[in-house]
């Protein structure tokens, strides 16, 4: 159901969110194909998450849209209990919730975001919900996760056990202090560019470990921790959102791009503006990602110690990222 569909049906009375469906539609991400236009597709996404850029990857190869790929790509780590920065295992706030951000992008300039979402792991998905199946950009809180059961999203515990006991360890000094890399950093921006050129992408986060009650971060934010302009390329962040979200990051790559930079020349001049406003950058990370049109790319932060991966002609590349401060 699209947004104009969903605006008629809420008139009638609210029908369009009582279907009560219970496929997930937006999860079942391998049902469209594209016929591939000679365009060698391509997947990245921030840190080294080789699994999930290599599902992106395939995906694509076989001809899945770039917006279903990136969707499919970031719900490796949504899953991952290991990362605890993203999904299910991610860190808690300061009272012991976790609550997720999300946002997608689609070639058509279209989007959506959720953001403080507890007890749903594919946030990624959901935020695909509100944008092709309700009137709005970003749902918050309880409406998003309301919506997500609606359309049979399973309710999940999140907090891990091991998430739980460094909780609890975190607790006895409730110290909050940034974290650089990816120990604690591990958002997953993704962007892809399918067989027929066009470009989207996802970002999705826990965001910052212990976090005060309520805080988001760039990750949901359009323009922020992601922007996709289909006829020039796209831009994705992790790292200190607040700072991410003062210079509008990775909508300013895309608008350097625009004006004629390559990814790699964009993503260093953003980083260079948060440098330029900041005499404490030893104290954060901020890391971008950037591809165009053209299926160039580029990275750039910080501290040394990010890295993005790059899924190309169906290899898998690990690339150190250059960064402001030397190790
Ligand atoms: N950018 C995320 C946030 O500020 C954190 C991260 O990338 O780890 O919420």
């Amino acid at each position: 159901m699209k947004r104009r569909e969903f605006i008629i049906k809420s008139a009638q009375g609210g029908v369009a969110l009582t279907l009560g469906t219970t496929l997930l539609s937006c999860l079942d991400t391998d049902k469209k194909t594209i016929t591939m236009k000679n365009v060698s597709p391509i997947s990245i996404c921030t840190w080294g998450f080789i699994d999930a850029n290599a599902t992106a990857g395939k995906a694509l190869d076989g001809g899945m849209t770039a917006l279903d790929a990136a969707i499919k790509g970031v719900a490796v780590e949504e899953e991952n209990l290991k990362n605890t920065t993203v999904g299910k295992g991610g860190a808690p706030d300061r009272e012991g919730n976790v609550t997720l951000d999300a946002c997608v992008m689609d070639s058509s300039g279209d989007c959506g975001a959720v953001v403080c979402v507890e007890n749903i792991t594919n946030v990624a998905a959901l935020a695909r919900v509100v944008m092709e199946e309700t009137p709005h950009v970003m749902l918050a809180g309880k409406g998003a996760e309301e919506l997500a059961y609606k359309k049979g999203f399973k309710a999940e515990k999140l907090l891990t056990d091991s998430s739980e006991n460094a909780y609890r360890e975190w607790l006895k000094t409730s110290e909050y202090k940034p974290i650089i890399n990816i120990e604690n950093h591990d958002t997953i921006g993704m962007l892809c560019m399918d067989g027929n050129g066009d470009i989207a992408g996802a970002c999705t986060t826990s965001g910052l470990s212990y976090k005060m009650k309520g805080r988001v971060g760039d990750s949901p934010i359009i323009g922020s921790g992601l922007f996709i302009d289909n006829e020039i390329g796209g831009a994705a962040a992790t790292g200190m959102g607040e700072e991410i979200m003062k210079t509008v990051g990775s909508f300013l790559i895309v608008e350097l791009m625009r004006q004629g930079k390559s990814p790699q020349e964009a993503c260093e001049e953003a980083v260079q503006r948060i440098v330029a406003k900041n005499n404490n950058i030893e104290n954060f990370q901020v890391a971008y990602i950037a591809l165009n049109k053209k299926g160039e790319t580029g990275s750039f932060c910080i501290h040394p110690g990010f890295a993005m991966m790059e899924y190309k002609n169906g290899i898998n590349n690990r690339i150190e990222s250059k960064a402001v401060l030397k190790s």
